[in-house]
This record gives structure tokens, C-alpha cells and sequence, in this order.
């Protein structure tokens, strides 16, 4: 594909970007349970507005846009205090939670070396923790040292993490709650823990540091996890989830400017300008902080306790709602709107799709260990109408699964992998069995996903892993 020999109009331009959203995920349905976060229409005009207005606005150096500096700032001092933190506390807004993330791990690595000399740093996380971490354990150098959760409650073993620190231990990771399992981990033993053996500890709040304590006001019973918890060193939150404002809003957090200062990257020994970047991004767009500043103040407090609200009750009926189902169990105890299901009476890969073919987006979560398969839901104002709805197809696609036998289309992708000794796996062979799974072509798989998942499910995650990444490297090209 080229860049156009010659301009086209700008109704042209729009339409033709109009039309490839047509296989996009209905985000206003009620029926999506994963991935969109939508407040009101009005709400979500505004943020649009306030994203226009600063959307040419570069925060690279403050001294030429100082506004973006003091969005920032605001936006920073708003979540600072939204998660207790004293006036000590600060941060920076970045693109997401994984780049929230990332930088607290990076900050960790380089606290440890700067005052410790720790030159082979180790983190210490429960496998519950999300993927940014390790992702940051990968660009960063870091080992990443995984303890298991208690099996029950999926939060983590806080034994198993004292049994884990080593004297190369930079940081120790936990989530307030897990994306997973949506259950709070014991960030007060784990802060005591970071304490006794002076280690930072990040509690990564991208999906509840926002909504949890608009929870507590509501009265619910919500344990501290914030910074008032002795320990804590640093958080992560996202707005772009259950703060609703549009992708690309986060902020990481940390208790004072001394552990902040080993997060900026700053270089001057080239002939260009010097450059400082507090954050990964150097050119970094006004529009994303804009559009938070502005959904921040036309919410206020009121505002979003307004939505919280009926979001309190929802998760009730939909724990009561699961609990009256006799093939599903909800796994731990979720404090917020975000649940795993589980359950040995029923096929959670082939429930997802006959869900997905009413419309329903739900999230499939693969076995791990002694934690069965299962699947994940989370709850926004939109769905609150839909629950009785999605509980009566849910029982539904029950029966229909059950009743019913698994396609078998897969059944030669499962002989070829039998055949395979996965310790000397090629790159060619993998080739050669996602042609035989028939996803060799470089196209996304449509309809039913409940037996490649089976697959995937079934096969080592090291397998997996590199399963996708050749699948996704074939997939993210131009075809024509
Ligand atoms: C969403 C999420 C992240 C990652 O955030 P992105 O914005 O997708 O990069 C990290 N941790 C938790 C608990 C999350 O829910």
C-alpha cells in the first residue's frame, strides 16, 4: 500500500474510516463485559471536546506548553489524593496502566542500584499479577520471581513471598484487585513484609484504585490499600477504565520526589536539545490529560458515586445470580465488579461462545496450575440493566453446551501436537501446525474459538506464548 498519488476529500477520508469500524465491538449494547468503560454520552462528548482542544498541545518541554504541565500536575495531585496520599506524593500521567507499570519496575530497578548497588535485581509478584509487570521484568532486565495464590481466595501467599526475597530484591508487586479474579491481595502484610525488609512495594490499582474508593464512601467494607498502608511506595491507576475517560489515561504514583526522581530519563550530551522524559513517551500528546482534567471536574465526587452506586448492587445480583446457577461458582470473594466464574459442569471455552453468539463479550481464562479454567466478566453502568437478561442466556448457553458436542474441527491440529516434543519445538514446526490448524493465512479466526483455545489452554504457556507471538507476527502485516 502507498500513501495516495493524490489527496481525497474529507468526506471520503471520514466515510471510508466510518466503514472499517463495522466489525468493531458494539460499545454501547450493554452487552460487552470486557474492554469498554462508558459513563454517558454526554460525559464522553466532553472528554472528546477537551481531546480536541489539546490534542496539538506537547508536553516534550513545559517551558513551550506549560498547560500540559498543569493538567498534569492537577490530574496527578486529584489521584494522589483519590488513593490518600499525603502532599509528598507524586507522579506522572502516562498511556495506560502498562506504562504505568513499566515505570515503577524501572524505578524500583534503578532506586535498588543507585542506593543499594543491587546489580542483578529481582522482583518478587503472585502469578495473579498482570502481564505489565513481567513485561517490565522483560525490557528491564529484571528476574521476575512468581509466587503461587492461595487457591480459595486467589490472593496471594504472602508466606511464599516472605519465603521469595532475596537480598537482590528490588520491588514487590501486588494488585488491589487482580484483573483476573477482580479479589484485593493482603497489601498490609505485604506492606509489613516491604518494610521488614526495606523493598519497595507496588500495589498496581489500574483497575480498582479509582473505583474502590468510591465503593468505601458508599459504605462497603473495603480494606486499605492505598497509600495509607505503611509499605506502599508506589501505585498505579488507570482512568481510561472505571474513571471512563478515553484510552491512554494512567497515572503511576509515588510516596515522595526521592523515589520519583530515579523514574527520569534525562540526556543532554547530544548537539539537539535536552531531552527529559519523567515517562516513556518524550512528544506526548495534551489531548489524553485534557480529556481526564475535563471528566474529572464535569463528574466531581457526586458524580461518580452516582454511577458506583446501582455498580454496588450489580455486583450482588450477579453474585447471587451465579451463585443460584448449579454449574458456576464465582471464584474468591470480589469486592468490586470484576469476577471470575468457575466450575466443573460446564465447558467455559464453548459457554464464552455460545455466550458470543448472543451477543455477549465475556473473557475465556485459561488453566494455570491447580486454577481451572474459567471465565471473566466486568460490570459498567451499561450492563446494570442487562443482568437479568445475560443471567437467563447464561442458563441457556449452559443447557445448549452441555447438550451438545464439541465441533471436533480442530482434531488434527490435537494429533499433530501429540506427535511433537515440545523441549526441541521449532519455529518451522509451529509454522507447519498453524497451517494444519488452518490459521496460517495471516487471518484473524472467525466464528467459534472454544477448540483452539482448548489447545492452547492445553499446551505448556511457554508453548503458547510462542504459539501467538508467530500467529500475531503473521497476522499485524498489510495483506492487500
Ligand atoms: C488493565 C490493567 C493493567 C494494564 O493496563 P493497560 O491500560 O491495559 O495497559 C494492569 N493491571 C491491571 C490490574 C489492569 O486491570
Amino acid at each position: 500500500m502507498k500513501i495516495p498519488e493524490t489527496g481525497q476529500s474529507r468526506d471520503d477520508v471520514l466515510s471510508t474510516l466510518q466503514s472499517f469500524g463495522a466489525n468493531d465491538l458494539d460499545c454501547r449494547d450493554g452487552k460487552a463485559l470486557a474492554f469498554v468503560f462508558h459513563a454517558s454520552e454526554e460525559a464522553s462528548a466532553l472528554a472528546e471536546r477537551a481531546y480536541q482542544m489539546y490534542l496539538w498541545a506537547n508536553a516534550l518541554d513545559p517551558r513551550v506548553f506549560p498547560s500540559a504541565m498543569k493538567l498534569e500536575n492537577e490530574i496527578v495531585a486529584m489521584a494522589a489524593s483519590h488513593l490518600r496520599g499525603d502532599s509528598e506524593v507524586v507522579g506522572n500521567f502516562t498511556s495506560g496502566g502498562t506504562e504505568s507499570v513499566l515505570l515503577a519496575v524501572k524505578t524500583a530497578r534503578d532506586y535498588a542500584r543507585a542506593t543499594k548497588g543491587i546489580e542483578a535485581p529481582e522482583m518478587v509478584l503472585p502469578v495473579t499479577a498482570h502481564p505489565c509487570f513481567l513485561k517490565g521484568a522483560h525490557y528491564f532486565g529484571i528476574k521476575p520471581v512468581l509466587v503461587p495464590v492461595d487457591p480459595t481466595t486467589f490472593t496471594t501467599d504472602v508466606d511464599a513471598m516472605r519465603a521469595a526475597i532475596t537480598p537482590n530484591t528490588v520491588l514487590l508487586a501486588s494488585s488491589a484487585p487482580s484483573y483476573a479474579h477482580g479479589v484485593i491481595d493482603p497489601i498490609e502484610d505485604i506492606g509489613k513484609l516491604a518494610l521488614e525488609h526495606d523493598i519497595l512495594f507496588h500495589v498496581d490499582g489500574c483497575i480498582g484504585g479509582f473505583q474502590l474508593p468510591l465503593f468505601r464512601e458508599l459504605g462497603e467494607d473495603i480494606p486499605d490499600f492505598d497509600f495509607k498502608v505503611p509499605g506502599v511506595t508506589s501505585m498505579s491507576m488507570d482512568f481510561h477504565k472505571y474513571a471512563y475517560c478515553p484510552k491512554g489515561a494512567s497515572v503511576v504514583l509515588y510516596r515522595n520526589a526521592a523515589l520519583r526522581q530515579h523514574q527520569i530519563f534525562t540526556y543532554s550530551g547530544w548537539p539537539g536539545y535536552s531531552m527529559v522524559n519523567p515517562t516513556i513517551q518524550s512528544s506526548k500528546s495534551g489531548g489524553p490529560m485534557a480529556a481526564t482534567w475535563a471528566m474529572l471536574h464535569f463528574m466531581g465526587m457526586d458524580g461518580y458515586l452516582d454511577l458506583a452506586r446501582p455498580l454496588v448492587a450489580a455486583r450482588d445480583k450477579v453474585k447471587a445470580g451465579i451463585a443460584a446457577i448449579p454449574e458456576l461458582e464465582v471464584l474468591g470473594d470480589p469486592k468490586m465488579t470484576l469476577f471470575a466464574f468457575g466450575g466443573d459442569g460446564v465447558n467455559h471455552f464453548r459457554l464464552c461462545d455460545a455466550m458470543a453468539r448472543r451477543g455477549w463479550t465475556m473473557h475465556p481464562q485459561m488453566q494455570l496450575g491447580e486454577l481451572k479454567p474459567n471465565f471473566h466478566i466486568n460490570l459498567i453502568p451499561l450492563n446494570v440493566a442487562m443482568i437479568d437478561q445475560w443471567l437467563d442466556e447464561l442458563r441457556e448457553a449452559i443447557a445448549e453446551v452441555n447438550s451438545s458436542e464439541a465441533s471436533g474441527d480442530m482434531a488434527g491440529l490435537r494429533m499433530a501436537l501429540e506427535a511433537i516434543d515440545f523441549s526441541k519445538l521449532t519455529d518451522p514446526q509451529i509454522e507447519g501446525l498453524l497451517e494444519i490448524g488452518g490459521l496460517s493465512d495471516g487471518d484473524l479466526p472467525e466464528g467459534d474459538q472454544a477448540e483452539i483455545n482448548q489447545i492452547l489452554n492445553d499446551l505448556p504457556s511457554e508453548v503458547t506464548d510462542r504459539v501467538l507471538t508467530l500467529f500475531y507476527n503473521r497476522l499485524n502485516r498489510y495483506k492487500g
